[in-house]
């Protein structure tokens, strides 16, 4: 019998006899069993009391007197590093290792190598399984498997006999407030309904492996029902009886929208749960002697370790959709409902949380969603994105510190979550939620009217968007088009680059929702942190400034091609707008505009017009204006990579968010210059980053002769009633004082809030 197997064996027969191990002299069976099955000279056992002290509980090879005398916060000596990493350590010469702490009372000093496990259940640190030996050795990966295994099977009967939530008594009462990322705009008060990782295995070591195996593919086939089930609820509803060609209402059609991205997302997750390869591992647990629900739990934490570990946020975010599904596995696996009934508007606080989970979840009628580990690019996001659900991310430590039925405040504008608020605070927020839906009644009659200041002068408001399932927005918001459409968004919620016939039909829908209002299409802007499956980055120091964007397509020509062609096959004769990410040289525009040209020699029919346009996001554009004016029809400004690149402040750096204000004057003195230099060459200019919906920022950009602002749909209504009562005349006149006596300053946001204010304008 091999190792592990034998190992769990033994365990199996000290569990059978007790109703727990979880005592000290079974810790100390257990130790003696490990160390003897890995020939080790020391197994030690520390548990975590009180939240962050670890507690000798048992040993095997070190001093006995030094049992519950020795405690280590987490953090510190080794043992506190693998609990503070939540990292197994594998080390040969431990000693030498700068976090070592010696503790004389163990006699430790004689043992060389060391192999630490945290012990870890539902994201919590329950304990570190530790063995020592006196060679310098590094521990081979069956045996830091057998140990993790145990760790895994200590966390469930540590955790059968504590406390199950680290936060008790007081803390867990008071109000508290957690910073966050917002995901998804609105405001909601509401219970809270916590979203837990699946309960832990009932029954964790098997006798027949071949009954767990079969176990197992019985519920992975049922889960792929669900999945298929999901996928087939999503399709658009059918077409009215009778076969009329009526317009469908804009609740249906955004119905519809909204269903078929859905479906985009919830296929690319079949892709993730069929590709993973995480079912041969499953296998191999099971056939080690693990129950089949033990064996998905132990794989799942495995993947979940090993994503942890790596920073770029798309990756990070697939690991959200494996653990939807392994979820959704350990259900079918024992016929249990993942989520049982919420009460409405609950706001749900989830660590991760995958697109199939969200879709569940919003069907019982949740109000908002925070996700600590999420961000704004995942699926759950941009699901909650268009199903209209407040999200947040971030928020450390709020699933930790909440209570389900605790109230809370999600305010998804401002990026922040208030547990059990104060009186006081929730009055001002339900203040806010009443002004807002009274403003929002407002502004529904200003959907059909263009935007337009208080003096007449028009303002095109367009709209970004990514995905299908925002272009019903055009509608809702009576946007004048789409100034930016990211390509690459269709591709990273598909995780794969598609053919350029399937790209031809993507294109071609979104120019049909459009009908005549224009498309400013933006070709692959992938890289820096958007990256697709099974395109590893290349190594660099700052990969935002790396090999990107325009960069790629224009050094691996053939995809940007590819892509050019799908989007004049698109427009089969319709004017096309295209334009390029990242451009830094004039050299760069004409490289790429050569490349459309060349394709559009070849695509009939011929678009009936093709404008090129740029983004301008790096800054050294600005001082090759003039040849850069005479080549491209149009200008768009995105100020979101603009700015990173002006103040050299990452853009998703959370220390620098406030650093640097877009209204200062350098920011003001370059697009001045830029509207003047572009106006003279009759180029259009248009400004596309998020601030372009901030109502300060989109006053500011008017005022400054922007003559097209581009903008997520919460944004349009807003500003179009911000507009409606400006007097741009008097706006510019204050502007162009204000820029001249404030050289100098780190902000003009406050004297531009004040005229604004003294105007009463909706800000
Ligand atoms: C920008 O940089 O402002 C922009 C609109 O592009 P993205 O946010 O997609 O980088
Ligand atoms: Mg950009």
């Amino acid at each position: 019998m091999s190792t592990p197997r034998r190992l769990l064996a033994r365990l199996r027969n000290l569990m059978a006899h007790r109703d727990d191990v979880a005592g000290p002299q079974d810790l100390n069976a257990l130790a003696e069993l490990i160390a003897g099955e890995l020939v080790s000279e020391v197994c030690s056992v520390y548990v975590m009391r009180g939240g962050d002290i670890l507690e000798l509980s048992a040993t095997i090879g070190l001093r006995a007197g030094s049992v519950g005398r020795v405690r280590l916060r987490v953090g510190e000596g080794l043992v506190g590093l693998a609990a503070a990493t939540a990292e197994t350590l594998n080390l040969p010469d431990a000693q030498n290792h700068p976090a070592f702490a010696y503790r004389p009372e163990t006699g430790e000093d004689a043992f060389a190598s060391l192999l630490a496990v945290p012990v870890r259940r539902a994201g919590r640190i329950l304990g570190v399984l530790v063995v020592q030996n006196r060679a310098p050795r590094r521990y081979d990966p069956d045996e830091v498997e057998v140990l993790e295994t145990v760790a895994m099977l200590l966390a469930e009967l540590l955790a059968a006999g504590g406390p199950e939530r680290a936060e008790t008594g007081l803390g867990a009462t008071l109000p508290r407030r957690f910073g966050a990322s917002s995901l998804a705009p609105g405001i909601v008060i509401g219970p809270v309904v916590l979203h837990t990782t699946h309960a832990a295995p009932h029954r964790l070591l098997a006798d027949d492996p071949d009954r767990e195996v079969l176990r197992l593919e019985q519920a992975w086939e049922t889960m792929q029902r669900g999945i298929d089930r999901m996928i087939s609820d999503q399709l658009p509803e059918p077409a009215a009886p009778g076969g009329s060609k009526a317009k469908p209402s804009a609740a249906s059609s955004r119905r519809s929208e909204a269903a078929s991205a859905s479906r985009e997302i919830l296929e690319a997750y079949r892709l993730v749960a069929a590709d993973a390869g995480w079912l041969r591992r499953v296998n191999e647990a099971i056939r080690g002697g693990l129950s089949a629900e033990a064996a998905v739990a132990r794989v799942a934490g495995e993947l979940r370790d090993r994503m942890r570990r790596i920073s770029d946020p798309y990756l990070r975010e697939r690991l959200a959709d494996l653990e939807d599904m392994a979820a959704r596995l350990l259900s079918s696996l024992d016929g249990a409902q993942t989520i049982a009934a919420v009460a409405p508007g609950a706001i749900l606080l989830a660590r991760r949380l995958g697109p199939a989970e969200l879709l569940d979840w919003h069907a019982r009628g949740i109000g908002g969603v925070v996700i600590e580990e999420g961000s704004a690019s995942g699926h759950a996001a941009i699901l909650a994105r268009a199903l209209g659900i407040p999200a947040l991310g971030g928020a450390r430590g709020v699933v930790e510190s909440a209570d389900p039925g605790d109230e809370a405040v999600l305010d998804g504008d401002e990026g922040q979550v208030f547990l059990r608020p104060e009186q006081e605070l929730k009055t001002g927020y339900l203040h806010v939620i009443e002004a807002r839906s009274a403003r929002q009644a407002g502004w529904a009659a200003l959907r059909q009217r263009k935007a337009v200041t208080q003096d007449g002068t028009p303002v095109r408001l367009m709209l970004n968007v990514g995905l299908a399932m925002e272009l019903t927005q055009l509608d809702a918001t009576g946007a004048e088009g789409i100034g930016l459409f990211r390509t690459e968004i269709a591709m990273l919620a598909r995780g794969a680059v598609v053919d350029t016939r399937e790209q031809a039909a993507v294109y071609a829908r979104v120019m049909d929702a459009a009908g005549d209002r224009p498309v400013m299409f933006r070709t692959l802007d992938l890289g820096g942190d958007k990256l697709l499956p099974g395109s590893p980055p290349p190594e660099e120091e700052n990969p935002a400034m790396g090999w990107r964007s325009l960069r790629i397509g224009l050094d691996r020509p053939a995809l940007l091609r590819r892509q050019l062609r799908a989007l004049l096959l698109a427009a089969a004769g319709r004017p096309l707008s295209v334009m390029f990410p990242m451009v830094a040289t004039v050299a760069e525009f004409r490289a790429a505009k050569a490349l459309l040209l060349a394709e559009a020699a070849r695509v009939r029919p011929a678009p009936a017009a093709l404008s090129i346009g740029t983004m301008l996001e790096i800054p050294a554009l600005m001082w090759q204006l003039p040849a850069l004016l005479k080549e491209c029809d149009f200008i768009s400004v995105g100020t979101n990579d603009l700015m990173q690149f002006l103040f050299a402040a990452d853009r998703g750096a959370p220390l620098l968010v406030n650093r640097y204000d877009v209204l200062s004057p350098p920011v003001l003195d370059l697009l001045a210059d830029l509207v003047a230099q572009a106006d003279h060459a009759g180029v259009p200019v248009s400004v596309c980053g998020e601030v372009a919906s901030r109502p300060l920022e989109a006053l500011t950009l008017v005022g400054l002769g922007v003559g097209t602002l581009s903008m997520p749909a919460s944004g349009i209504l807003p500003i179009k009633a911000l507009l409606a009562d400006l007097d741009l005349p008097a706006f510019r006149h204050f502007l162009t004082s204000l820029r001249r006596s404030a050289a100098g300053a780190a902000s003009v946001r406050e004297p531009i809030a004040t005229w604004a204010r003294e105007r009463s304008l909706q800000l």
